[in-house]
């Protein structure tokens, strides 16, 4: 599957948190094989827009539409069900079932939007790989070093195969060297099979990969110009 078009549409969402107005009127496309860079001070609302994104929260006011679907105005099931087959998350809280190995954690994940045994295997294999971890296949999550952990989560979003990933911080806790191959790794995969990233970070090595940079200051979203800024 090779994906095309506009993969998410943010339209003035906003969202608040009792009298807290954290989002105030966000805007944000990406297209289809865009990789796009999230930067903001701690507490400015990154992870709250991704988790609107991800379906793992609702906005106060506003619209999200996934691939032209709008979001919002599905039931909790649809979004589930649409949730696990179209996004893939690498979130620091995401985290692996401690009683599955590596392979078994991009299984369940291949599992869940109901794909077929011959086809999770391959996958998973190839995702390990891809991460460096194909000797690591069976061992828990607490036989793993972060970083090998945090490769774990990577390798079973790209696993999936969706149009859009979602990182929040997705390179944080690996050295320079495997951040500079992972990041790599997802820039192949936005170009070849036109999967679209949003990544929050201030990692100079996502920096140099990504295609644009938004700052996300007092509730809104605005396109960086230069995005070394
Ligand atoms: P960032 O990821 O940019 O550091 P967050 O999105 O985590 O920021 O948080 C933005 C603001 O929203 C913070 O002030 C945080 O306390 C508040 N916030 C986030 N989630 C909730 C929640 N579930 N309930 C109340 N306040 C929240
Ligand atoms: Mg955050």
């Amino acid at each position: 599957m090779i994906y095309s078009g506009e993969v998410i549409n943010v339209e003035q969402v906003k969202r608040s948190f009792g009298t807290v107005d954290v989002l105030r009127g966000v805007d944000l496309t990406v297209q289809s094989g865009e990789m796009i860079a999230l930067y903001g001070p701690s507490g400015s609302g990154k992870t709250t827009l991704l988790n609107l994104i991800g379906m793992l929260d609702r906005p106060t006011g506003g619209d999200i539409l996934l691939q032209g679907l709008n979001i919002l105005k599905m039931r909790e099931g649809k979004r589930t069900k649409l949730r696990r087959k179209r996004i893939g998350f690498i979130f620091q809280n995401y985290t692996l079932m401690p009683t599955y190995t590596a392979a078994e954690n991009i299984d369940l994940a291949l599992r869940l939007p109901g794909m077929g045994f011959f086809e999770r295997r391959r996958r998973s294999k190839t995702a390990l790989e891809a991460v460096g971890l194909s000797a690591w296949a069976d061992h828990l999550p607490d036989q793993l070093s972060g970083g090998q952990r945090q490769r774990v989560a990577i390798a079973r979003a790209l696993a999936l195969h969706p149009p859009l990933i979602l990182a929040d911080e997705p390179t944080s806790g690996l050295d320079t060297r495997t951040a500079k191959r992972v990041m790599s790794l997802f820039h192949g995969i936005a170009k070849q099979q036109g999967t679209a990233f949003i990544i929050v970070s201030h990692d100079p090595v996502v920096t140099e990969f990504v295609d644009s940079a938004y700052d996300l200051i007092d509730g809104q979203v605005h396109l960086r110009k230069d995005k070394q800024g």
